[in-house]
Order: C-alpha cells, then sequence, then structure tokens
C-alpha cells in the first residue's frame, strides 16, 4: 500500500534563500513520524512545503493525490491540520470559538466533536468561555492540538509541541499525541526534543541545512551513540 504522505525531491525557498534542498520522505497511515534537526534545519519549512504556505516545488502526495496545485485551505479540506510553532489562536476569542473555527473546513454537527474534545481536555471544557489567551503555555499547546482535532484530519502536521513548555506539560501533550494517534490519527511531529519525539514516533528523519542527513526506525537511531551524539543532542 502507498504511504499516506510521500515528499519526493522538495526544494523551498523564501525569495532568494532555499530552506529546502531536497527533501524526500514518506509517512504510513497510522504512524507517528518525527522530523529532526537544529535550528534552521528546515523543519518548518517541511511541514510548510505540505501545507502550501511556502514557495515549493518538487512531489508531495497525500493519499496518492498530487498536492502540487493545491492551495493551502484545499489541503485542510483533504484531512491534513497543521498545528503550527507558536500554535496560531486566537487569543482574543473564547476557547469555544477557537474550537469552531478548527472546524470551518467540515460540515456535520460539532456537538459530539466538541463533547470528545472535552473528555481529551477537561479543562478546556471548563473554561470553554474564556479568552484563549488567557490559558497558560502548555493550555494553549493543548487548544491547538484540541482545535485541529476538531477537523478531523487523517494527518495531523504538528510543530514543535515542546517549545517554551515544563517537561512534565510536554509528556502530557505527548502522550495525548499518542492517544489521538490511537484513534487512527496519523502524525508528522517536528520536533528539536529528539529525545522525547523518539519516545513516541516509530521512524525519524533527521534534517541538516535543508537535506535528509538520515532516517530509520527510532529504536536504531536512538541505540547508536555516535547518531545520539552527533545528530541528537544528547
Ligand atoms: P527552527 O527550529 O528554528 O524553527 P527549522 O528547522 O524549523 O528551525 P526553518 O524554520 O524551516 O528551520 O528554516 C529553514 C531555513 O529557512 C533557515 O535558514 C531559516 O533562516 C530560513 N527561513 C525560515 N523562515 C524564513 C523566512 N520567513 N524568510 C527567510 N528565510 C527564512
Amino acid at each position: 500500500m502507498a504511504p499516506l504522505l510521500e515528499l519526493h525531491d522538495v526544494v523551498a525557498s523564501y525569495g532568494p534563500v532555499k530552506a529546502l534542498h531536497g527533501i524526500s520522505l514518506e509517512v504510513e497511515e497510522g504512524a507517528i513520524v518525527a522530523v529532526l534537526g537544529a535550528n534552521g534545519a528546515g523543519k518548518t519549512t517541511t511541514l510548510r512545503a505540505i501545507s502550501n504556505t511556502v514557495r515549493r516545488s518538487g512531489e508531495i502526495r497525500f493519499d496518492g493525490r498530487s498536492l502540487g496545485r493545491t492551495c493551502a485551505e484545499s489541503i485542510a479540506g483533504l484531512g491534513i491540520a497543521h498545528v503550527p510553532e507558536g500554535r496560531g489562536l486566537f487569543p482574543e476569542l473564547t476557547i469555544l470559538e477557537n474550537l469552531r473555527l478548527g472546524a470551518y473546513t467540515r460540515r456535520g454537527p460539532l456537538k459530539s466533536d466538541l463533547e470528545r474534545v472535552y473528555a481529551y481536555f477537561p479543562l478546556l471544557g471548563r473554561r470553554r468561555n474564556e479568552q484563549a489567551g488567557s490559558l497558560s503555555g502548555g493550555e494553549q499547546q493543548m487548544l491547538a492540538l484540541a482545535r485541529a482535532f476538531m477537523q478531523r484530519p487523517r494527518l495531523l502536521l504538528l510543530d514543535e509541541p515542546s517549545l517554551g513548555l515544563a517537561p512534565i506539560i510536554v509528556s502530557e501533550i505527548f502522550r495525548i499525541v499518542k492517544e489521538l494517534n490511537r484513534e487512527g490519527m496519523t502524525v508528522l511531529v517536528v520536533e528539536q526534543n529528539a529525545h522525547i519525539a523518539l519516545q513516541v514516533a516509530s521512524s525519524a528523519y533527521v534534517l541538516e541545512v535543508g537535506t535528509v542527513a538520515l532516517h530509520g526506525p527510532s529504536a536504531e537511531l536512538e541505540r547508536d551513540e555516535s547518531v545520539r551524539r552527533s545528530y541528537l543532542g544528547y
């Protein structure tokens, strides 16, 4: 069976600055795959290339269909949710309003999905009428995840969920990501925190200056001490 997501030789640039120099990667349906690498390696740009929010070329296929000419909004409509770095929430809107916005690309009643979201994240239910900006950093990351869930995506693109958060909150967020994955959501997660990402991902790609430096099953990458030291930073 073809992978759910395939990138072949993807190049992306910001004006004259080339950020990706030909990235190829695959994500099987049902998997959690991590994209690791240092600052500026091209992790965020890889996600932007998939959701078509950066100028890119090369081949990107989702569920066998080329996304080359598909605009960002239609890509969301196909079932790809993107939680960007910085989370992309609307701080003046309430938690409930943010959640409703997450569902704008799809039809159907929201009530049962909201109930499921509140079961995963009881705090969001209790505080649903408060402004999103009143939440702590970790709670905002949970709201960003919950909003993506409202889109009922087949593929979740998650950019640096651990950024700026205490380790205990990071563990909680990755626990929820794993649960969402168990329910059938495929996940491509970008992380600088390789150690935590490799705990949940089945395989990982390590980027270096816009190219794939290495990839393989998480356990294999972690087992190799020189890989850990040279590429993963621990
Ligand atoms: P970080 O963890 O810092 O976000 P990253 O691996 O996600 O790093 P990218 O943000 O994808 O890396 O950046 C890849 C390259 O593209 C870097 O050289 C960066 O300076 C450059 N870049 C990113 N965004 C822009 C932009 N808006 N304009 C110009 N260059 C950019």
